[in-house]
């Protein structure tokens, strides 16, 4: 993971600038509720996918973006603004054949050790000014074995860059600067507890979530709403206690592992814990999609309880 930091910074870093400079830029978009892609997107997974194959040259990825994606769908302007801003934060020439080659890094391989990347989660919260994150996981043999989240908009726009080493997790500056060791909060109590979700309502039900919080006794709890995988950092750090990701009544999702493993590492490292809606396992190991139908990750007190609780509201 240590070897993958700076990448990630760098990667950030470029996502700032488009944020700040770009975002008239055009926007790919394949369907209604889809993720829309920006050249952010490619620009960031350019920049991480690069320092993997430079350290790791044997390894696997599975990621969000394509090459191949990034030559049907953006246009000469657009390739044009990524090529120069990876120029920029890379300080290096970087011609439109490097940068198809490292958005294809390690793809459709397998390997003992895969990546597992998001370059923008989180897409509409970016467009929209809001939050998002940039996120590489590592899983070892299908399990989640570490992950890396950098997160622009932690602490009113001053940003964190949240990992795990050994075992352990911790939060540095994005700016730069050593981490500091994290845990999850100790909070049990209904007056203290705060609840994170989605921002987005076509990405989790809220309803649900909301009656489950009234059954599991947490009806009145603080829920702060927010894009991206930074609700998983947020449960790991201890600024918040309780994520559920339920699905919307009739949807048959299939959650991506790029939108999961690399939170995942996150809370369980800092000694959260995080299942399935049954408290059941999740299963990184079935590809680009998990079988699992949502998720509930928490600082361990309340999960038992919440766990109970949406079994009920999925059974009603
Ligand atoms: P969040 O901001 O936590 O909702 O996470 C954003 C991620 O949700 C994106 O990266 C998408 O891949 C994912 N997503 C998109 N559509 C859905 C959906 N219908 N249900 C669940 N997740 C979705
Ligand atoms: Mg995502």
């Amino acid at each position: 993971m240590q070897a993958i930091l700076a990448a990630i910074r760098d990667a950030a870093k470029l996502c700032r600038l488009v944020q700040a400079d770009y975002l008239s830029a055009e926007t790919k978009t394949a369907g209604d509720h889809s993720e829309p892609v920006t050249i952010a997107d490619y620009g960031s997974q350019a920049i991480i996918c690069r320092a993997l194959q430079q350290r790791y040259p044997d390894d696997a990825v599975v990621a969000e973006e394509s090459g191949a994606q990034f030559v049907q769908l953006v246009a000469a302007e657009g390739r044009a603004q990524i090529r120069a801003l990876l120029t920029q934060v890379l300080r290096q020439e970087v011609t439109e054949a490097d940068l198809v080659a490292w958005l294809d890094f390690g793809a459709g391989r397998s390997a003992a050790r895969t990546w597992v990347i998001d370059p923008i989660d989180g897409t509409k919260g970016f467009l929209a000014q809001r939050h998002y994150a940039i996120a590489c996981g590592l899983l070892l043999d299908g399990q989640v074995s570490g992950g890396i989240v950098a997160t622009p908009g932690y602490n009113d726009g001053e940003g964190a860059l949240f990992y795990t080493r050994d075992g352990a997790a911790y939060r540095a500056p994005l700016a730069g600067g050593d981490g500091i060791r994290m845990t999850v909060s100790s909070r049990r109590s209904p007056d203290d507890i705060i609840a994170v979700q989605s921002y987005e309502r076509y990405h989790a039900s809220k309803s649900r979530m909301a009656r489950a919080r009234e059954l599991a006794g947490l009806g009145d709890v603080r829920v702060l709403e927010l894009d991206s995988m930074e609700k998983y950092a947020l449960v790991a750090c201890g600024d918040a206690d309780l994520y559920m990701r339920l699905p919307r009544e009739g949807s048959a999702y299939a959650h991506k592992i790029w939108d999961h493993a690399a939170g995942v590492a996150l809370v369980r490292n800092s000694g959260g814990t995080i299942t399935d809606l049954d408290g059941g396992p999740l299963d990184f190991s079935q590809g680009e999609t998990l079988p699992n139908a949502g998720l509930i990750a928490s600082n361990g007190a309340c999960h038992g309880r919440v766990v109970e609780a949406v079994q009920r509201v999925m059974a009603e």
